[in-house]
């Protein structure tokens, strides 16, 4: 893991995942892919995020969407991006209204192999002071976490990784939240700062923050 980023840039809504009913999830996941209830990700994504645009800000070079789901870059800094790291999926954004021009999604794997155990997780839920470690989906059976802080879960015990971008395969989130923690290859941090000017910036995987990142609280 020490060679694996986490993205540490918060630019939240801009661009709405869409359809607004399926929170964007159906033309990414499929109607059958995703658990309408508790909102996880069965599986990888196969199709496109589609957003609706955002009116008067300029256009960034790279950003996230609301809660920082999806990480997206403009055309200009994916074609600088999929030169250097040939292996990183990224796939074109749809716009649902109001086209910005071309840009892509940067697409994580999820990795099937379990990054922490049950006892790791449930510890450091309990120290970042939430009641219970988590909570099943009466939908679809799923146990999910409550959100803990990747620098509060013991590092070592992650399986070696070799893709450019890798999402956790543990789920975290309450609600009508869904969380992994997706951690980026540092070869694909530092061309993804480089290509968006700075405007994408990382910090090493589980490297401890303050204050503690929004997408958590
Ligand atoms: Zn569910």
């Amino acid at each position: 893991m020490e060679s694996y980023r986490e993205l540490t840039t918060r630019r939240t809504e801009i661009g709405t995942p869409m359809p607004l009913e399926s929170f964007g999830m159906d033309p990414m996941f499929g109607l059958d892919d995703w658990c309408r209830h508790c909102g996880t990700a069965r599986s990888d994504q196969w199709g496109s995020l589609v957003l609706h645009s955002w009116k008067r800000k300029r256009m960034p070079r790279g950003w996230t969407t609301k809660h920082g789901e999806w990480l997206c870059i403009d055309g200009e800094a994916a074609s600088v991006v999929a030169e250097a790291v040939p292996d990183v999926r990224l796939e074109p954004v749809m716009w649902h209204a109001g086209n910005r021009g071309p840009c892509y999604q940067v697409v994580p794997r999820i990795d099937q192999r379990r990054w922490f155990s049950d006892s790791a997780i449930a510890g450091a839920a309990l120290r970042r002071g939430h009641p219970s470690p988590g909570r099943r989906c009466d939908a679809c059976g799923l146990f999910r976490w409550f959100p803990v802080e990747l620098d509060l879960l013991p590092l070592d015990e992650v399986p070696g990784l070799e893709d450019p971008v890798v999402a956790s395969p543990e789920v975290y989130g309450d609600g009508w939240t869904y969380l992994r923690h997706t951690v980026y290859r540092a070869d694909l941090a530092e061309v993804l700062t480089d290509a968006t000017d700075g405007e994408l910036t990382f910090e090493p995987a589980g490297y401890p923050r303050d204050p503690i990142d929004p997408l958590f609280l």
